[in-house]
C-alpha cells in the first residue's frame, strides 16, 4: 500500500513532498521518511511512526533545501515498521535512493545474488534489494538509470509503484508501475509524483497516470518521456485534466475525516444520482448499463467481487438485483475467488467495487474474470483508478475523495449506484411494476433528505456511545436488505475502536452467537419496520431474555423495540430496499463516538491502510 510523492523544479522540495505525505497517510502510516538532494548532498531522513514525527525529526536534523525530493509513508510488508526498514532505501555505493510501494515477490532470490556478489544490506524489506539491483545493472551494463531500472524490472516478480534517482546525476526521477497507482504531475517547468494527484493538486491540474507496465523518466526542464518496461516502447502519455480541488481534501470544520464524510452523504448520494436518476420522467440514465443493455439482460447471473466495505456494499446489492431484477447474483471476496478456479464465462457479468479502483484483489479477480470471456463492469470512486480502466465497463460513485480509513460515503454510494442498476434492469426486464418502479426513483431522490434526518440523532447516539465504548464485545444483528448493514456496522466498530465485534443475520443467532449473550454484551439490532419486521423482535425478545443490552435502530415513531430495547435509535421510513441507506448512518456515527471517546486514532487504525493494493 503506502503513499509516494517526489519533486523536480524550481522550488523548495521538502514542503511539497513532505504536504503530499500528510495527504498520502491514509495509505499507510508505519514509518516515514524523505530524500532531498540540493545540488551538493543527499540528505535522507527516516523515522517509524507518523509524518508529524518525520517532520519534527528533519527540521532539526538536517538543512531542508534542494528541488528535489521523493519521499514515502509506509504499510510495511517486508519487515517490521522501525527506522531501518523505512523508505527511501539507498544503494550500496550511496548513489541510488528509491522509495516503492508494493511487493518484489522474488527478492529472496535476487538478495541471495546480490549477497554473493558481495552487496550488503541493513534493511528486511524486498525495496532494499530493488535499489540494489538497479545499481548492480548499471555497473554491468553501463547504462544509464532509465534504462537500469527497466532491466531490473524485468527480473522481477511482484507489485511497485518506484520513484527513483541518482545523486550523482541529480536531474531526473525514473517512476515505474505494475499493479501499484502513480500519477505524474506535470506543472510550468516542474513535475511532480505521487500515488494519487491530492499531493500537487494546488500546484497543476494536469496529470498522467501511468498505466500497468509502463516506466517514466521525469527530466528537469526536459519533460516526460514514458515507455512500457517490457516491449522497450514508446507511448505517447495522456494528460488528464483534474476535477479535484484542495477543499474536497481538507477536514473543514471537522474533528475528523471520516465525521466530515459520514456527513458529506447527503451530498455524495445527490452527486452519485446526479444526471442519473430522473425520477419525474421514470428514467434513468447511465451509459455504462445503456450501451451493454442486452449483454446485462441476457446475462446468466451476475457474479460481484470485492473486499471489505465493498464486498458488503455487494451484499446489501445481492438482495436488491434478486428481488427487483430478478437476476441470479452471487458475492465473493475476491482474494477467494482469484485463487479458486471459479466457474466463469462469457454469459456472467462481473461486477467489481472498489472505492480506490486500485484493491489488487478485486483488481486480479477482474483480470481473471476477463480471461474467462466475462463481461466486466467497474464500481469505482476514484476515476481513472487501475479498476475503472481495466473493467470493460462502469460506473462511478463520484462521492469525492474518500479519506478516513474506515468506509463510509464510499459504502453508501456504491449502494446507490448498484441500486439504480438494479432498478435500471428491473424495468427494461419488466420484473417490477411501473407503480413500484416510479415509487423507488421518487423515494431514492428523497434518501438525502432522510440522511440529514437520521443525522440530527448525533447527539443521541453520543449518549449510548458513551454507555457502551467500555464493552469488550459487541453483536449486530439484521435481517433482509439490514444483513450485510450489521457485518458493515460490526466492521466499522472493529476497525476503529478495536472492539471485538460480529454481525450476524439476526435468526442465525440462535445457531450460536445466542451462547455470547449476557448482561455485560450489547446487541445492536436493525428492526426497521419493514420487511421482518415481526421476525426481528421476536429475535430481541431472545435477547432480552438472555439479559442482553439492546440498541434498536428502528424507524420513525416505532413503539415495539422501544418497549424491550434500553436504547432505541430512530432513522426515517423508506422503501424496504433503500433501508440499508439510512441503517448504516447511526451504525457509523455509533463507531465513530465509541472510537473518539476511548482516544482511538480513528481517521488511521493502527494496523490498516485505505487502499489495499497488496495482495
Ligand atoms: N514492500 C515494501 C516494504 O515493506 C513496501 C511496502 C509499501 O507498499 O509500503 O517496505
Amino acid at each position: 500500500m503506502c503513499g509516494i510523492v517526489g519533486y523536480i523544479g524550481h522550488r523548495e522540495a521538502y514542503p511539497i513532498v513532505l504536504k503530499g505525505l500528510q495527504r498520502l497517510e491514509y495509505r499507510g502510516y508505519d514509518s516515514a521518511g524523505i530524500a532531498l538532494y540540493d545540488e551538493k548532498e543527499l540528505k535522507v531522513s527516516k523515522t517509524k511512526g507518523k509524518v508529524a514525527d518525520l517532520k519534527a525529526k528533519m527540521e532539526s536534523e538536517v538543512d531542508t533545501s534542494g528541488t528535489l525530493g521523493i519521499g514515502h509513508t509506509r504499510w510495511a510488508t517486508h519487515g517490521v515498521p522501525n527506522d531501518v526498514n523505512s523508505h527511501p532505501h539507498i544503494s550500496n555505493s550511496g548513489n541510488l535512493v528509491v522509495i516503492h510501494n508494493g511487493i518484489i515477490e522474488n527478492y529472496e532470490s535476487l538478495k541471495k545474488e546480490l549477497t554473493k556478489r558481495g552487496y550488503k544490506f541493513e534493511s528486511d524489506t524486498d525495496t532494499e534489494v530493488l535499489v540494489n539491483l538497479i545499481e548492480d545493472v548499471i555497473l554491468k551494463e553501463k547504462v544509464k538509470l532509465g534504462k537500469a531500472v527497466q532491466i531490473a524490472l524485468n527480473q522481477t516478480v511482484g507489485a511497485y509503484a518506484i520513484a527513483v534517482f541518482d545523486k550523482s546525476k541529480p536531474n531526473e526521477i525514473v517512476v515505474a508501475r505494475l499493479g501499484s497507482p502513480l500519477a505524474i504531475g506535470v506543472g510550468d517547468d516542474e513535475y511532480f509524483i505521487a500515488s494519487d494527484a491530492s499531493p500537487f493538486i494546488e500546484f497543476t491540474n494536469n496529470a498522467i497516470y501511468l498505466e500497468d507496465g509502463e516506466m517514466a523518466v521525469v527530466r528537469r526542464h526536459k519533460g516526460v518521456k514514458v515507455r512500457k518496461i517490457f516491449d522497450d516502447s514508446l507511448v505517447d502519455p495522456y494528460i488528464h485534466e483534474l476535477q479535484l480541488n484542495l477543499e474536497q481534501i481538507e477536514k473543514n470544520n471537522f474533528d475528523h475525516f471520516m465525521l466530515k464524510e459520514i456527513y458529506e452523504q447527503p451530498s455524495a448520494i445527490k452527486d452519485t444520482y446526479r444526471g442519473r436518476l430522473h425520477a419525474e420522467e421514470g428514467i434513468i440514465r447511465m451509459a455504462g448499463i445503456d450501451d451493454n443493455l442486452e449483454r446485462f439482460l441476457n446475462a446468466r447471473r451476475i457474479v460481484i467481487v470485492a473486499c471489505g466495505t465493498s464486498w458488503h456494499a455487494g451484499l446489501v446489492a445481492e438482495y436488491i438485483f434478486e428481488d427487483l431484477a430478478r437476476i441470479p447474483v452471487e458475492v465473493e471476496y475476491a482474494s477467494e475467488f482469484r485463487y479458486r478456479n471459479p466457474i466463469i464465462n462469457s454469459d456472467d457479468i462481473v461486477i467489481a467495487i472498489s472505492q480506490s479502483g486500485e484493491t489488487a484483489d478485486t483488481m486480479a479477480a477482474i483480470k481473471l474474470a476477463k480471461e474467462k470471456g466475462a463481461f466486466v463492469f467497474g464500481v469505482c470512486n476514484v476515476v481513472g483508478s487501475s479498476i475503472s480502466r481495466e473493467a470493460n465497463a462502469g460506473a462511478y460513485t463520484h462521492a469525492g475523495p474518500e479519506i478516513g480509513v474506515a468506509s463510509t460515503k464510499a459504502f453508501t454510494t456504491q449502494i446507490t449506484v448498484l441500486t439504480l442498476i438494479a432498478l435500471k434492469l428491473a424495468k427494461a426486464k419488466g420484473t417490477i411494476s411501473n407503480t413500484d418502479y416510479h415509487m423507488h426513483l421518487q423515494e431514492l431522490e428523497t434518501i438525502p433528505q432522510k440522511i440529514e434526518i437520521a443525522l440530527e440523532e448525533n447527539d443521541h447516539i453520543k449518549e449510548v456511545a458513551f454507555k457502551y465504548k467500555d464493552a469488550r464485545n459487541c453483536l449486530y444483528l439484521g435481517r433482509g436488505f439490514n444483513f450485510p448493514v450489521a457485518l458493515e456496522g460490526a466492521l466499522k466498530l472493529k476497525e476503529i475502536s478495536y472492539i471485538h465485534a460480529e454481525g450476524y443475520p439476526a435468526a442465525e443467532m440462535k445457531h450460536g452467537p445466542i451462547a455470547l449473550i449476557d448482561e455485560e454484551m450489547p446487541v445492536v439490532v436493525i428492526a426497521t419496520r419493514k420487511g421482518h419486521y415481526e421476525k426481528v423482535v421476536s429475535n430481541i425478545q431472545e435477547i432480552k431474555s438472555r439479559q442482553g443490552k439492546i440498541i434498536g435502530i428502528v424507524t420513525e415513531g416505532d413503539t415495539s423495540v422501544r418497549d424491550l430495547a434500553d436504547y432505541v435509535i430512530e432513522v426515517p421510513d423508506t422503501i424496504e430496499a433503500l433501508t440499508p441507506l439510512l441503517t448504516t448512518i447511526p451504525l457509523q456515527l455509533l463507531s465513530y463516538h465509541i472510537a473518539v471517546m476511548l482516544g482511538k486514532n480513528v481517521d488511521q487504525p493502527r494496523n490498516l491502510a485505505k487502499s489495499v493494493t497488496v495482495e
